[in-house]
């Protein structure tokens, strides 16, 4: 392996045990999982601490951030390029993810690039070092400082160079570290009423079961949703989710509100029995019940929206599929049962 040989380790076995335990106590460190590429990687990082590679990593990690993955290829050793459905939450329509990923590409010609200098660098930083000796052989002759000069001058110019690509490469990866929080966000949020989506709500049902906290779980699913689509139009019936979405989130404070779908909306009410949320729950449908909502363009009245809702406690060994389907089986009664009203089970 070309690595291997790359970077010289101090001789002697305690220098070469020590080198082996900080591979290790960085790979824990930064949670990374332990297959050859990522020691590799920590090889390279921790047997040159001066070396760009290093500085390129303290520059990612300072304050405290993690390496994940997708740095450790960008920054790798055997660089490989990315690909398109190796990011994860990419959707190929996504043009913030096709920037992303152009934005991958750019980083890792530069971190190629920057490569390509640091080795001349050290050409230069031998060249420089036999000429040096040279010049103390023969008495310092005008013309072998001369010659020291030259080729230290050439040395800060690819300093200089690196010290900028270094800097730009920087640069570079915190702008993806950003537009990647973007994506994920996104992939987490809907759009139209900007509240977290089905997959964030599952995700919250899922570390929010684990922590063993009790925990409720409810559906509401707005009354005769299509009569507002049909009569008024499907923008009308946008807005009205919208307003829906705002009501609940503002009724339902402190809980996790999402849009589950369509005109459904879940709520998970954490470390509160089934009685306290079903009393927040019920509050937040006669609030919404209450909302007078008028067309914006005539002023004229929309009647009553309101909402019908399930909710029931979850317990820490219910899948998340097990604790929606009893809350939809209530939804469903407090249909049957005329709607406007929760029922609880
Ligand atoms: P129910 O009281 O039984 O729930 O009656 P409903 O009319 O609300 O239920 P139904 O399932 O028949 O219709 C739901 C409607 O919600 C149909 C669909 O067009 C509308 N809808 C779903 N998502 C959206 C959306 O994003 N915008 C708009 N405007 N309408 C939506
Ligand atoms: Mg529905
Ligand atoms: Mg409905």
């Amino acid at each position: 392996m070309a690595g291997a040989t790359a970077v010289r380790v101090a001789s002697g076995g305690d220098a070469v045990r020590r080198l082996y335990d900080r591979i290790g106590e960085f790979l824990i460190d930064q949670r990374l999982d332990a297959h050859p590429a990522n020691y590799a990687f920590a090889y390279h990082l921790l047997a040159n601490p001066d070396g760009p590679l290093a500085k390129a990593v303290r520059a990612l990690t300072d304050g405290g951030v993690r390496l994940t993955q997708r740095d450790i290829e960008g920054l790798g050793c055997d660089l490989q390029p990315t690909h398109k459905s190796e990011i994860p939450d990419a959707s190929p329509a996504d043009g913030l993810v096709a920037q992303t990923q152009m934005q991958v590409e750019g980083f890792q010609d530069m971190v190629l690039a920057m490569r390509a200098e640091t080795e001349g660098f050290g050409r230069d930083l031998a060249e420089s070092a036999a000429a040096i000796s040279r010049s103390a052989t023969a008495g310092g002759s005008a013309a072998m400082i001369g010659e020291v000069a030259q080729i230290t001058g050439a040395m800060l110019e690819r300093v200089r160079t690196a010290e900028a690509r270094l800097e730009a490469a920087t640069r570079e990866a915190s702008e993806l570290r950003e537009k990647l929080e973007e994506a994920r966000d996104n992939a987490r949020r809907d759009p139209l009423t900007e509240l977290p989506n089905r997959r964030a709500f599952e995700e919250a049902y899922a570390a929010q079961v684990a922590t063993g906290e009790i925990l409720c779980l409810a559906i509401c699913d707005v009354d005769h949703f299509k009569a507002v689509n049909d009569q008024f139009g499907h923008a009308v019936g946008d807005r009205v989710l919208k307003a829906i979405a705002a009501a609940l989130t503002e009724a339902c404070s402190g809980q996790f509100v999402a849009r589950y779908g369509g005109e459904e909306f879940a709520i998970l009410f954490s470390a509160m029995d089934a009685e306290t949320a079903g009393a927040k729950l019920d509050s937040a449908r006669i609030t919404v019940a209450a909302k007078r909502y008028r067309l914006r363009e005539s002023d004229a009245p929309l009647g009553e929206i309101t909402f019908s809702a399930g909710l029931t406690a979850a317990t820490p060994s219910d899948t998340f599929h097990a604790a929606f389907q009893r809350s939809d089986r209530l939804l469903y009664a407090a249909k049957s049962a005329g709607r406007n009203c929760i029922r609880v089970g």
